[in-house]
């Protein structure tokens, strides 16, 4: 039996300097808690950009920084709360913990979440839980010998309550966590979708050369733009698709089942429209619509799912 399935199908986090000092960590195949992660390497000290979901993904991820440098990391942002981005935090002994002070209420609120019901396949290993040590909201520099890091929130809720991004204005690098699912199905049902929507264009008014998704591929240049749009097309599809439903009564579940996916049904984890719908329908003011809790909207996505629990392969 396999006792590490890690790199088996899905091969390596693969590392790559996108700018001067600062890399990406982007883990194949991006889908369920296959995050990114990302660092800055400074003089002494090293800045990671969240953590990754299982103790063995975390300690492949403090592999990779080490093939770089030996300069402990000293400084880490979490972009979010969710799990994927947070649970390495205790493997960081030397790091202070800096987030959205939304965040940090959040974490402490769940502590590590019980997944065994929708994911009972994943080996999270012996995990600990860390709440970060430092909170803000608005802005606040962080600094790596003369090298400046912006964190900035959006003001509103988007893909979370309390998302950070990590801006490098001297590298022309943006790390936006989950607010981007490149290649992959944008999922709201933990914040909102009119949020993230916004926060497309905040992301696209940056100016940024590289930008560095919670999931999927680094992208750059042209290619920008069009993963912008193509998150933005999905988004106004759930809106567009929330109306419909409410325009025929339906819920959120039963509309699911009845809608076509089209040009995003190769988005990875496309179960996510039942979650999203949700969202969608809180947020449509012609809806007489009473939120139902994530389980409840969890639980539809496996039915849209044709009974089929989430495919996770973490
Ligand atoms: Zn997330």
């Amino acid at each position: 039996m396999s006792t590490n399935h890690l790199h088996d199908n899905l091969g390596p986090g693969l590392l790559e300097e996108v700018a001067t000092g600062v890399f990406s960590y982007v883990q194949p195949d991006g889908t369920w808690f296959i995050n990114n992660t990302g660092f800055i390497v400074g003089e002494s000290g090293v800045i990671s950009i969240d953590t990754t979901s299982t103790e063995r993904r975390n300690r492949a991820y403090i592999d990779a920084i080490a093939s770089v440098t030996s300069n402990p990391v000293t400084l880490l942002v979490n972009t979010h709360h969710h799990a994927d981005h947070t649970h390495g935090n205790y493997l960081f002994p030397e790091a202070t913990i800096i987030s959205h002070s939304s965040c940090r209420n959040v974490m402490l609120a769940t502590g590590i979440p019980d997944y065994r019901a929708a994911f009972p396949s994943v080996e999270w290993g012996s995990l600990e839980f860390r709440a970060p040590d430092v909170t803000f909201e608005g802005t606040t520099q962080i600094h790596l010998d003369d090298l400046t890091v912006d964190l900035f929130d959006l003001g509103y809720v988007a893909h979370t309550d309390g998302d950070v991004l990590v801006w490098l204005p001297d590298r022309g690098v943006l790390f936006t966590g989950d607010l981007i699912f490149h290649g992959g199905t944008p999922f709201a049902l933990f914040g909102s979708v009119q949020g993230t929507l916004d926060a497309l264009q905040v992301i696209g008014n940056k100016g940024a050369e590289v930008v560095v998704p919670g999931h999927g591929p680094a992208f750059s240049g042209a290619q920008i733009q069009e993963v912008l749009d193509s998150q933005r097309a999905y988004l106004e599809f759930v809106q567009e698709t929330a109306t419909e439903g409410i325009r025929f009564g339906r819920t959120p579940v039963e509309q699911a089942l009845v809608t076509q996916l089209g040009e995003f049904e190769d988005l990875t984890d496309s179960e996510r429209l039942a979650g999203n719908l949700h969202v969608a329908y809180r947020e449509n003011s012609d809806a007489d619509y009473e939120w139902v809790g994530f389980d409840t909207a969890i639980a539809d996505m496996i039915v849209f799912n044709g009974g089929k629990l989430p495919h996770c392969v973490a």
